[in-house]
């Protein structure tokens, strides 16, 4: 029998109370209530009572942010027997997101044409975490574990009719991992990115293509990502002197959007630094999720996001890079925040005080005294991590 509180119908499934939201797109930075009903974020205001809802949350002291989007992973193993020893280095998403309050990762051109349905039935469709995707334009992507030194395998009409057959989930082109010095690769994306009318990600290993060359090419909304790397010429955005090149900022002015991209090789302090003061903050924070950066100096979003803020950028910068920026680069405007009737996606963070050490690709360390911490994660209205039981019943 169902038991109403002061006659009040529980109209509420959820009831986040006191917490301190941060909402870029809604400009929310501020303690409110949070209420969910059907999957959905029903309400946002002060005091909503606690009557109103079957399930409470307290809040209190803890952050209340959009789930976390993570621009930049790999979680597609592909059809090999022997993937991980071919060099997929791809995760399981569930396994790593919401315990950094990730509800959606964009999967960085893991597959192309020829198995993305794989990708979709085997993958996409049995996780939790909202998964999207890149297509790479080469036609089985990065699943063959081998840079592509060759144009053959690429069609560009068989790029876009998939991408358009599935545009609620493909939500742009890849190309990257690229030996060759010819332009045709990454013209190809950029020609699927056209007719699409979609984003163009640029991830680098594209060692005989210039930097300079590469961003010249990009249009405004598209994403280049490993921004911050250093591996001898490659990509750097800061010359030997520390002076950031003036057109790698010209680019992010007229519209190019630089991702992160941490990676295992993909994050260096002595880029990302320079560049930060120089006005060159990235626009999203993709951690290029895959199996050696969780073990290495990426370990999590929640983690390159700290370190951001180690680095110098604020919180709400911090928040607004991992949840509405990067809603607004994928065109899924309708993530990364928390108006009323948006999904119920949601991420409920302490940030802890004490010293923290924060690790980049070359082997330097960065010292910081906040870090960022999953107390909560909620996807579709549904609780999928709760660090220390706050949504549990006390056991004594
Ligand atoms: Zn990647």
């Amino acid at each position: 029998m169902l038991v109403t509180v002061c006659g009040f119908a529980q109209q509420y499934d959820l009831l986040i109370k006191n917490g301190h939201v941060i909402d870029p797109k809604n400009n929310i930075n501020a303690v409110k209530d949070i209420a969910i009903a059907n999957g959905k974020i029903a309400k946002v205001g002060n005091d909503i009572s606690a009557t109103e809802t079957k399930k409470l949350i307290d809040a209190t002291g803890l952050y209340v942010v959009p789930g976390l989007i993570d621009m930049h992973t790999h979680v597609f193993v592909g059809s090999r027997a022997n993937a991980f020893a071919d060099g997929i280095n791809s995760v399981s998403a569930d396994d790593f997101t919401f315990r950094s309050g990730v509800t959606t990762v964009v999967d960085a051109g893991t597959s192309g044409w020829q198995n993305f349905t794989l990708f979709k039935e085997q993958v996409i469709e049995r996780s939790q975490t909202r998964i999207l995707a890149f297509l790479n334009i080469y036609e089985q992507g990065l699943s063959t574990g081998q840079a592509v030194d060759n144009t053959s395998n690429i069609n560009i009409d068989s790029a876009v009719s998939m991408v358009r057959r599935y545009k609620d989930i493909i939500v742009g082109l890849r190309i990257g991992h690229y030996d060759g010095s010819d332009w045709t690769p990454f013209n190809s994306a950029l020609e699927a990115a056209n007719k699409t009318n979609t984003p163009l990600f640029v991830e680098c290993h594209l060692p005989k293509y210039s930097l300079q060359d590469q961003l010249s090419k990009m249009r405004p909304g598209d994403i280049i990502t490993h921004s911050y790397e250093q591996i001898s010429e490659r990509m750097p955005v800061v010359d030997s002197t520390g002076k950031l090149e003036s057109f790698v900022f010209d680019a992010q002015k007229r519209g190019v959007l630089f991702d992160v991209g941490h990676g295992g090789a993909g994050f260096w302090f002595s880029q990302a630094v320079p560049a930060f003061q120089q006005g060159l903050a990235p626009n999203t924070f993709g951690t290029d999720m895959h199996r050696f950066s969780v073990n290495a100096g990426m370990k999590s979003m929640l983690n390159v996001m700290s370190k951001y803020m180690a680095i110098g950028m604020s919180l709400e910068d911090v928040v607004l890079r991992a949840t509405w920026n990067a809603a607004k680069a994928i065109h899924h405007e309708g993530l990364g925040n928390l108006s009323e009737g948006a999904v119920a996606d949601i991420a409920v963070l302490s940030l802890q005080n004490g010293k923290f050490g924060f690790v980049d690709a070359g082997g330097y360390r960065l010292d910081g005294n906040k870090k960022l911490e999953a107390e909560l994660t909620i996807r579709a209205g549904k609780i999928v991590w709760d660090l220390n039981g706050l949504s549990a019943k006390p056991f004594r």
